[in-house]
């Protein structure tokens, strides 16, 4: 009999070649593989006439031959052309390599074929359509098709096949939510979730599936947060500001900076002090939208550890971060002695080694790094307070993870994440909340711009004059490779085409998800440096780069993305002197997507964004699983699902201690969150 934590090789169909391939995607165990869900769902539209149909879209014809194919070579490979018609119009039809399909298409046969519509010359052409007889185009329409990302070599008939097999393994699990719960919250079961999640029936069941899976990740957070809460230390790190004038080093510090605090930043430092100097360890949230200056309250805090005789870790969810901290944070700090060390996963093993030990031996005073940081192999010798910068990638779990650690140290963390106080207060809720609400002054308002596709000319050109202005920008797409049946645009065919379009003098550099840390850390070490004038890329830009010499955003399919995701994008600009401009482009000239996307036009204020974006709960892809780009929850979307948070929440604070210790400890067993976060953090 399987278990959930059994192997996946001990289903049928997987063998020492395909394993790896299920390993890369973070599958080993069959509970893992169960827990894979899909990002989206796809939905076989009904069939259009040649005549309506609009390049750039995918689309459904019902249509025969109406000429014989033609066969060419093609860089050595062998291309079919044929031209399909429905009496309304023709559409030519191009496969690679696939010479069986001259049989399969025989003259007078209907066929739907199914692909994305370009315009070639005068002509519309469709690229390797999907060839579907009436019955299977009938059956395919019934159903939603699920959509994983998938990886080379592991395809989705391999992945369905499996995902069968691992299903069985429900049978024997119990739920561990109780009855009384499910029943109250009207839940469907958890074996039925698991499967309808994979294979559904309907639209409505599997929104039934994924109200109870998002309800069951909410809760295990609700409760993981409560049981934080009921933690209140005493402050084993008491700081003492030194100096006549109250907090003297600070002060020097502060005078040596070319500009002045913000009112903001001055009341959240008070906040901020009042706890280092306080009876209890400190556990806070400084909430701020991009660009508020929440850097410099954390390297503040930092100092007055060190003028205490404490260390202090600067946590960033990713090395390129880090190094920028450490970057900023030493020049910042270039006329004090202060030790500061850096310490990442792609630095050599022997620097490593030589920064470990100056943790240990208490010689580092600041040490900035990735989250790695509080992993076993580093020891500090006496750490007095951990920023975390972007708290929404790391979970509860590192922080208990911290606490093991020994020693309590205070707990500074900073989120540009703009989420309503309502929200802020389930989320953060062992947390007390600073919120940094100025910008500072002097800052242009990014200039926005809402628009369609025919705008693209329009577009080119403005990136190029800014680029021949000495500026940089940025180009973001949905997806990474050019995929079938979809019109949204991608990376490389974004790239490739842009390469065409621009100056030959521009330097145009990609990122995105599927790039290695260490070519990802490239990337973005020479767009920082202004060795790259253009970076297209997917939304992995991260959260918290700065290059204030980037002054475009283009986002491709904006009505693709939550409100709340793009404005954390648009943060990556306008953080210099020079103006800034952000071009929302729709893929879709419906007026809801567009007027929707007019928000982000008329505003730059995060928190304003975000309330509406919950009001709105976004028309935008119903059959996607996750709307914003926030990456906390494997399912829940903070937005769309608020009214789950609410009473996930509810039901997590209204538990009694060992019922919610039970739970958790229950729901940990099936859902392995923990594990997760640690196999994550598991990079130095
Ligand atoms: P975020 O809150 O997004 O992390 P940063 O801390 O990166 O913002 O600050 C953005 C930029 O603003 C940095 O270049 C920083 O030096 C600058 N900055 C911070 N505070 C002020 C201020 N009070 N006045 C002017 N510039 C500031
Ligand atoms: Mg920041």
């Amino acid at each position: 009999m399987m278990r959930l934590q059994d192997p996946v090789r001990a289903l049928s169909g997987i063998g020492p070649k395909t394993e790896p391939l299920f390993q890369k995607l973070g599958i080993r165990t069959i509970g893992d593989l169960l827990l894979y869900y899909p990002f989206r769902y796809d939905h076989y539209t009904e069939p259009q006439a040649i005549r309506s149909l609009v390049p750039g879209k995918s689309a459904v014809i019902e249509a025969s031959l109406s000429k014989t194919p033609t066969f060419h070579n093609a860089g050595g490979r062998k291309l079919m052309l044929c031209e399909v018609s429905d009496g309304t119009g023709s559409v030519e039809l191009a496969w690679f390599q696939m010479t069986y399909m001259k049989n399969r298409l025989k003259p007078g046969m209907h066929f739907f074929f199914r692909g994305k519509v370009e315009l070639r010359g005068r002509k519309l052409h469709m690229n390797h359509p999907e060839v579907l007889t009436k019955e299977q185009y009938f059956l395919k329409k019934q159903a939603l098709q699920p959509v994983y990302s998938l990886t080379r070599g592991l395809s989705l008939s391999l992945l369905q096949k499996c995902m069968r097999q691992a299903l069985s393994v429900m049978q024997d699990t119990n739920d561990y939510l109780p009855l009384g719960i499910r029943r109250r919250e009207q839940l469907i079961s958890l074996k039925n979730a698991i499967e309808e999640i994979h294979f559904p029936k309907s639209y409505e069941t599997m929104a039934e599936a994924r109200r109870r899976l998002v309800f069951d990740e909410f809760l295990l957070f609700g409760l993981s947060v409560e049981r934080l809460r009921n933690v209140r230390e005493e402050n084993s790190c008491p700081m003492t500001v030194e100096g006549s004038d109250g907090q003297g080093r600070i002060l020097q510090f502060l005078a040596g900076l070319s500009f002045t605090l913000t009112g903001a930043q001055k009341k959240v430092w008070s906040e901020i002090l009042t706890d280092l100097t306080g009876a209890h360890r400190m556990n806070r949230l400084i909430q701020g939208d991009v660009g508020s200056g929440k850097t410099i309250l954390a390297l503040m805090a930092a100092l007055l550890a060190k003028e205490n005789g404490y260390q202090a870790a600067i946590m960033a969810p990713t090395e390129v971060l880090a190094e920028q901290h450490y970057e900023s944070f030493t020049e910042l700090l270039k006329n004090y002695q202060c030790r500061i060390v850096l310490l990442t996963g792609s630095m050599k093993e022997s620097e490593k080694r030589v920064a470990r030990e100056q943790i240990a031996s208490g010689e580092a005073q600041i040490v900035i790094g990735t989250h790695a940081l509080i992993q076993e192999k580093v020891r500090f010798q006496h750490l007095g307070l951990v920023v975390t910068d972007e708290q929404h990638r790391f979970g509860v779990h590192q922080r208990e993870l911290l606490m093991e650690k020994g020693g309590a140290p205070h707990i500074l963390v900073m989120s540009a994440t703009p989420i309503p106080r309502t929200l802020a207060l389930i989320l953060y809720g062992d947390l007390d909340i600073s919120v940094l609400d100025e910008l500072p002054a002097g800052r242009k308002p990014i200039k926005n711009a809402v628009v369609g596709t025919s705008y693209q000319s329009s577009a080119d050109r403005f990136l190029a004059k800014e680029i021949a202005a000495g500026h940089q920008a940025y180009v973001i797409c949905p997806m990474i490779e050019e995929n079938e049946g979809s019109d949204l645009t991608d990376v490389g065919t974004e790239a490739e085409r842009l390469r065409q379009a621009l100056p030959g003098d521009v330097r145009i550099g990609i990122l995105h998800g599927q790039l290695s840390a260490a070519e990802k850390a490239t990337v973005m070490r020479q767009f920082h440096d202004h060795e790259l004038d253009l970076l297209v890329s997917t939304t992995v830009v991260e959260v918290g780069v700065n290059v204030p010499n980037a002054t475009v955003m283009l986002i491709y399919d904006a009505e693709r993305f939550g409100l709340a995701a793009l404005h954390q994008l648009r943060g990556r600009i306008g953080r210099g002197d020079a103006q800034s401009y952000c071009i929302f482009m729709s893929g879709t000239d419906q007026p809801e997507a567009m007027e929707r996307l007019q928000i982000l036009g008329s505003t730059n204020d995060g928190f304003r964004i975000a309330e509406q974006d919950l009001t709105l709960r976004g028309p935008g892809d119903m059959f996607g699983l996750r709307q914003s780009g926030e990456e906390r929850f494997r399912i829940g979307d903070l937005m769309r699902d608020a009214d789950l948070l609410k009473k996930a929440s509810e039901v997590a604070k209204s538990l009694p201690p060992d019922q919610a210790e039970k739970l958790f400890a229950d729901g940990e067993a099936f859902y392995h969150t923990g594990e997760a976060m640690a196999a994550v953090a598991d990079v130095l």
